[in-house]
């Protein structure tokens, strides 16, 4: 069975749920209307029956009835005994076909048959030693309670009420639900289609389809871009791979046609493993920012002394002291992950040699301030145009392709900066062309991000 539509499963719920309080409130009335009846009839036979108690007495020695007394009347019998329970006067009804014993005014139920009648007696004294019974006898009618009026219009208003709202449940719901089929036709067309440009595109709201809405158009919006940054960054990963591969196989078809003196064969060979260099080093950066951006190289924070970190890295790295200049007068511990800051650090360092001046010097320096610690790798070298200076952070940008040569790949400040953000800081950069550019990570210090973790 085709299961139903959510709309048409709220409907049959509310029509359901009408019809059992319809039930439940026809029952109710039911009792209560009942109710009504039996004390009305109740009232009535007690009323007649105590009216012909005050019409009845004693003439010479003989029962005496007054004009007033009525064998019958609004439904009650009355019938009139002697104290040995002879029927004196009166006629029992057909249907009341039951021996039943005197009982002085209690009123009660006696079941008859098919049917039921409410009987009453009352003892009536005459002189010291004798007197009569006055018996009341009241049929019960049959389905009393279905005349009411009320319970009539209840009939009629139940089903009706019932169907409408069965049918304004259905409208209100189908309403409701209109957002939800143009977010399934968008969803399903950028699934048919590829087409990630598509929005939902409702007209704003505080509704929850609106909000939902927003929220799949911005979702959309994300998603887009990072596909889009994904096909360029393969693009560009293939072009900047396809130059070195092919400058190999250029040298290698010319070394295999042509008569190469031994001289030249070594220069060709030197141009290859510069390429396969570039190559490596090409394929190790795009490695590692996959890794960072995959999460499955995640900064493992620990508290670090950033001037032993980087003195250890110069040590390392074998940097020439004279042009690596240390400014590390305060000892400041970041909360770190080692081998990526030292990355970061070389990442700037080498940049700092690479467009500087060839006497030019770099310099590292740590300090605290408000709240931020703050690394900053110095040069003074060429510098950076102001309106690179947002670019140069982009996966393979290279503002000047020529002055890095053979050794830029275009991702090392990509990388930074993503060492920075992992680490909950940033980057930011202040560079004068032909005087110099300063790097600087501005990370959290220790204690704000003891206090952050509390
Ligand atoms: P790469 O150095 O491999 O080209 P980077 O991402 O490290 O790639 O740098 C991107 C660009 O930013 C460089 O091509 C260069 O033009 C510019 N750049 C980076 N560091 C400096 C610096 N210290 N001085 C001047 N320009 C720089």
């Amino acid at each position: 069975m085709k299961p139903l539509s959510v709309k048409s499963r709220i409907a049959v719920w509310l029509t359901l749920l009408m019809g059992l309080l319809a039930v439940l409130l026809l029952a109710f009335l039911l009792s209560i209307s009942r109710v009504v009846a039996a004390q009305s009839s109740m009232s009535q036979l007690s009323q007649t029956v105590r009216s012909n108690l005050s019409q009845t007495g004693m003439s010479n020695g003989r029962l005496a009835l007054g004009d007033g007394f009525s064998f019958y009347q609004n439904g009650v019998s009355t019938l009139i005994y002697s104290r040995e329970k002879a029927l004196l006067a009166g006629q029992i009804p057909v249907s009341f076909s039951v021996e039943e014993d005197f009982q002085n005014g209690i009123t009660r139920v006696v079941n008859v048959g098919g049917g039921q009648y409410l009987v009453l007696d009352l003892w009536l004294p005459m002189g010291w030693d004798n007197g009569v019974w006055l018996r009341g006898l009241m049929e019960v009618p049959e389905n009393q309670q279905l005349t009411s009026p009320l319970l009539r219009v209840a009939l009629i208003v139940m089903p009706a009420f019932m169907a409408l709202a069965a049918l304004g449940s259905y409208w209100i719901a189908g309403r409701a639900f209109r957002p939800l089929d143009s977010i399934m036709s968008a969803a399903a067309s950028i699934n048919e289609a590829q087409d990630l440009s598509r929005r939902i595109g409702l007209p704003p709201g505080r509704d929850e389809f609106s909000q939902l809405a927003a929220t799949f158009d911005q979702l959309f919006q994300r998603l887009e871009k990072s596909f889009e940054s994904e096909q360029q960054f393969a693009a560009d990963a293939s072009h900047e791979l396809r130059t070195p591969v092919s400058i190999i196989k250029g040298a290698c078809e010319y070394a295999e046609k042509y008569d190469e003196t031994p001289e030249e064969r070594l220069e060709t060979i030197s141009m290859i493993h510069r390429q396969a260099n570039r190559m490596s080093q090409l394929i190790s950066q795009l490695l590692s920012m996959t890794r960072l951006d995959q999460g499955t190289e995640t900064a493992k924070l620990e508290p670090v002394k950033l001037n032993d970190l980087i003195r250890s890295l110069c040590q390392e790295q074998a940097y020439d002291p004279h042009r690596l200049i240390l400014e590390l007068q305060e000892e400041v511990t970041a909360a770190a992950d080692p081998a990526l800051l030292s990355r970061l650090i070389q990442n700037l360092v080498e940049n700092g040699f690479k467009y500087g001046r060839p006497d030019g010097c770099v310099w590292i320096s740590v300090r605290q301030d408000s709240g931020e610690i703050l690394l900053e790798v110095r040069d003074n070298g060429m510098g950076i145009p102001s309106e690179q200076q947002d670019k140069i952070w982009q996966r393979f940008y290279r503002a000047d392709p020529a002055r890095s040569g053979e050794g830029g790949t275009g991702l090392g400040l990509a990388i930074v900066r993503q060492i920075a953000q992992l680490h909950g800081g940033y980057m930011t950069l202040e560079s004068v062309p032909r005087v110099g550019s300063a790097f600087t990570l501005h990370l959290p210090a220790a204690e704000s991000t003891d206090q952050a973790k509390a």
